[in-house]
């Protein structure tokens, strides 16, 4: 005798309140809890479901809910951590798409394989990392990326993806273009180079290697490094709503960059390979003298000008008012358009 298929765990108007770290009020007409891939096939395959939109729910830390939701939501749940392979060169390890990122990176360091302790302490699940090449402290998600597993929400079949097709770039993939809302990643593999090599070069890492005097930090003290200069530059979301960095770091023209320096020597900016810069968004908000201030009850981080806040009670469409006051003076005083990092629904 066959065993009967396991129920879908369906929810019909699930608050998202708590499933986004804005704590922004919204309600989804229908949420449905995804295990494995099996979950995902039965939602393309059900009568109701199969043809509706979709919004792929992970830890709700990278979105902006100005509205109720009436696209079905799956909220992924997909769990288990492995070694796949271990080689001269590299330790492969894979992730279900539910898994904290947090808790990953802490359970591969626990295991003795380094590589993602730069990552720490980054919101949200494994399943998203890849959708916005997640990066932080001289890392991205791509320098460890092997490949990911995902399901396409119209054929539902289920496809492996390498680096070169998920088409990774700053804050951004393929997942964000052609795939955006059309395939569920379900697993996601990592290759973790050996021999291990530190990535220190960043300011804020310098500073401790300075302050400690450690020039030969192991990756269990680089991650706790990271842990610490995050609590004290960003706001916890379980005390304060946010969605981390709100904007992206505009890329300029040399001609651009030597204008804006002409007129701003301060200006922090990152020289790139090809003559272009990147010019820190977080710097050209707060010469807008945005920090600190609100527009209803949203607004700038008092220590982070590219943090957006909720201050209590905030709707989604109170937190966009404010993103587009600040994308205006920002333009009106360096012709530079920001571009919101977060997903807005
Ligand atoms: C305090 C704070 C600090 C942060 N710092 C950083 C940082 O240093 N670097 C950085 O890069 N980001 C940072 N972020 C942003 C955020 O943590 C990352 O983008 C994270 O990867 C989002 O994960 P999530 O599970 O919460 O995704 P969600 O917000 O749930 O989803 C984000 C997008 O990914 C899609 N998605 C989610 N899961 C899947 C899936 N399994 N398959 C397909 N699509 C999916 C969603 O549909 C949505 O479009 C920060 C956020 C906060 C709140």
């Amino acid at each position: 005798m066959s065993a009967s298929p396991e129920p879908m765990h369906i929810q019909r108007r699930a608050s998202l309140r708590e499933l986004n770290t804005f704590g922004l009020p919204a309600v989804a007409a229908t949420l449905v809890r995804i295990g494995s891939d099996a979950d995902v096939r039965r939602v393309v395959d059900h009568p109701e479901f199969g043809l509706a939109s979709k919004l792929i729910l992970g830890g709700g830390s990278n979105l902006v809910l100005s509205r109720d939701v009436n696209a079905v939501v799956l909220k992924i749940e997909v769990r288990g951590c492995r070694l796949l392979a271990e080689t001269p060169d590299a330790w492969i390890v894979e992730a279900g798409a539910g898994e904290n990122w947090h808790e990953f990176v802490s359970w591969t360091l626990a295991q003795g394989w380094p590589g993602l302790e730069n990552l720490a302490l980054i919101p949200g699940l494994v399943g998203a990392a890849p959708v916005q090449n997640i990066g932080a402290y001289g890392v991205e998600l791509k320098d460890r990326f092997h490949s990911l597993d995902a399901v396409d929400l119209v054929t539902g079949r289920s496809v492996t993806l390498d680096a070169a097709m998920c088409r990774f770039g700053y804050r951004d993939s393929v997942f964000k273009h052609e795939l955006a809302g059309k395939s569920v990643i379900t697993r996601v593999r990592f290759r973790l180079p050996r021999p291990w090599q530190p990535v220190l070069g960043y300011l804020d890492l310098e500073r401790k290697i300075a302050e400690t005097g450690n020039t030969a930090p192991d990756p269990v003290t680089i991650a706790g490094w990271v842990t610490s200069i995050r609590r004290a530059k960003l706001p916890d979301p379980a005390v304060v709503g946010n969605a981390g960095s709100f904007f992206k770091n505009p890329v300029v023209s040399a001609e651009q960059c030597r204008d804006i320096i002409g007129r701003d020597p301060e200006v922090v900016h990152y020289p790139l390979p090809d003559g272009s810069a990147k010019l820190a968004a977080g710097w050209l908000i707060d010469a807008c003298g945005w920090k600190g201030k609100s527009v209803g009850r949203a607004g700038v981080y008092e220590k982070q000008a590219l943090v957006l806040v909720n201050r209590g009670g905030a709707s989604g469409a109170e937190v966009l008012t404010l993103a587009r006051a600040i994308q205006e003076s920002v333009y009106g005083r360096f012709g530079i358009r920001l571009e919101p990092e977060p997903v807005v629904w």
